[in-house]
């Protein structure tokens, strides 16, 4: 009995040692994985690349419209310069101005509608931007609160760990075996509480005569359900 409740008093202890290091490991994991920053960065990155392109588009139709106005202010040069004075050469560069301005107006069209483009693109861009901020501010949040975490954690081990020690040390070593073993099979779990004929583990009776066997013997007493040793509540 004494024993057994020893070994409950070690589980407990285990169980308090066991889900720190779990959570350190999954800390650990954690811990610089920028995985879920991922999909954001790169729709960033995509829009990104999107804005520069409508910006690359505005910038091309500006110098072509530029070209036409050179073109335009040359003609007109021509035209009112009085070295041309043949009729027909006049309609000439009167056409050739008419169809230059047609050829500006596509393009002064065709900029209006790529000036929207960019300004829906810086748009999207400066949008998701902000975003991906918030994320990521959030996300070294949650890396700080975690490696603060980790201290705490880590500060609490030893004493537990000492106190672990302390505890197995009372205990035999094939009552140790038996209890590595159990908990082993058992995630962690190597003691349950017997409440009159009822394991307090799986929630199931044991036959009468095993119920005695725990309340009188000093040898651990399995439940005839589970496995798990039986401490008498
Ligand atoms: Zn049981």
């Amino acid at each position: 009995m004494t024993a057994i409740k020893q070994l409950y008093d070690l589980q407990s202890v285990d169980a308090e040692l066991d889900w720190r290091h779990a959570r350190l490991a999954e800390i650990s994991r954690a811990l610089g994985d920028d995985i879920v920053l991922k999909p954001l960065k790169d729709e960033v990155a995509r829009l990104k690349r999107a804005a520069q392109k409508t910006a690359g588009d505005q910038v091309n139709l500006d110098t072509l419209i530029g070209g036409f106005e050179a073109k335009i202010a040359e003609a007109n040069a021509k035209l009112y310069g009085g070295k041309v004075k043949l009729a027909r050469e006049l309609q000439d560069l009167q056409a050739d101005i008419e169809m230059i301005k047609r050829q500006r107006g596509e393009q002064e069209d065709l900029l209006l509608v790529v000036l929207d483009e960019v300004d829906d693109a810086q748009k999207a861009f400066a949008d998701a931007s902000k975003a991906f901020s918030r994320r990521e501010e959030t996300w070294l949040e949650d890396q700080q609160a975690m490696a603060d975490e980790r201290v705490v954690i880590e500060g609490d081990i030893p004493g537990l760990q000492i106190d672990r020690d302390a505890r197995a040390a009372g205990v035999t070593a094939a009552e140790m075996a038996l209890y590595d073993q159990v908990r082993k099979r058992h995630q962690g779990k190597a003691v349950a509480l017997l409440r009159g004929s009822t394991c307090d583990s799986c929630r199931m009776s044991i036959p009468n005569r095993l119920a005695l066997d725990a309340r009188s013997s000093d040898k651990p007493v399995r439940c005839s359900n589970c496995g798990l040793i039986l401490l008498v509540d």
